[in-house]
């Protein structure tokens, strides 16, 4: 690992400030499973209350992060794109997974930032409770405000098991969401190149 160069600044990105109770969780999660017909106490149902809560505050939690840039010194001006960023998260209108990828990408104005960095923006949003529109929002943002950059592109394809395993039960479909800033906002042959190569 190279260590970051002396003229690197870092955006610390944190979550929300969102007290956690698991022991009211786990109560919750067995009064749950009591309203909807089991007993909570049989079997092996007696863990599920600590494994769901446990799971819930693992999904629902942000992990904090550092987004290192550094300055674009060769003033790289063509767009940076990562593609294909596997991600999961809990669709806060019914608390199932939604996953799929996600294309993230910019073009730089005076900072750069490291390509992981992209994927682990990605992962901090996709923590929580989300929609997918939101979460596709918060990503460009968070770019926008770390690195001015010339332009934000995020393209999202996630499928909802709220759609395919109930309701609808529309397996197999995916949504696409798209936020597109500055310079990509106007520019569709630049937004081509985030959504006309995205992966099949
Ligand atoms: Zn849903």
């Amino acid at each position: 690992m190279m260590s970051p160069p002396a003229h690197a600044t870092a955006l610390h990105v944190l979550p929300d400030e969102a007290p956690i109770d698991r022991d009211a969780a786990m109560v919750a999660v067995a009064d749950l499973l009591a309203a909807l017909g089991f007993d909570p106490d049989e079997g092996d149902l007696v863990e599920t209350p600590r494994r769901v809560a446990d799971a819930f505050i693992e999904m629902m939690t942000p992990e904090p992060f550092e987004m290192t840039t550094f300055a674009n010194e060769d003033a790289y001006d063509e767009p940076v794109v990562v593609r294909g960023i596997p991600f999961v998260s809990l669709c806060r209108h019914h608390l199932l997974t939604f996953r799929g990828t996600a294309t993230v990408g910019y073009v730089p104005g005076e900072r750069l930032v490291g390509l992981s960095k992209l994927a682990r923006v990605v992962a901090h949003h996709a923590r929580g409770l989300q929609v997918q529109e939101a979460l596709t929002m918060q990503i460009a943002r968070t770019l926008e405000r770390a690195l001015e950059p010339q332009g934000v592109g995020v393209v999202i394809e996630a499928e909802h098991l709220c759609m395919s395993a109930r309701g609808v039960r529309t397996e197999g479909a995916l949504t696409t969401t798209t936020a597109f800033r500055g310079v990509l906002a106007t520019d569709t042959a630049l937004q081509g190149r985030f959504i006309g190569a995205r992966p099949v």
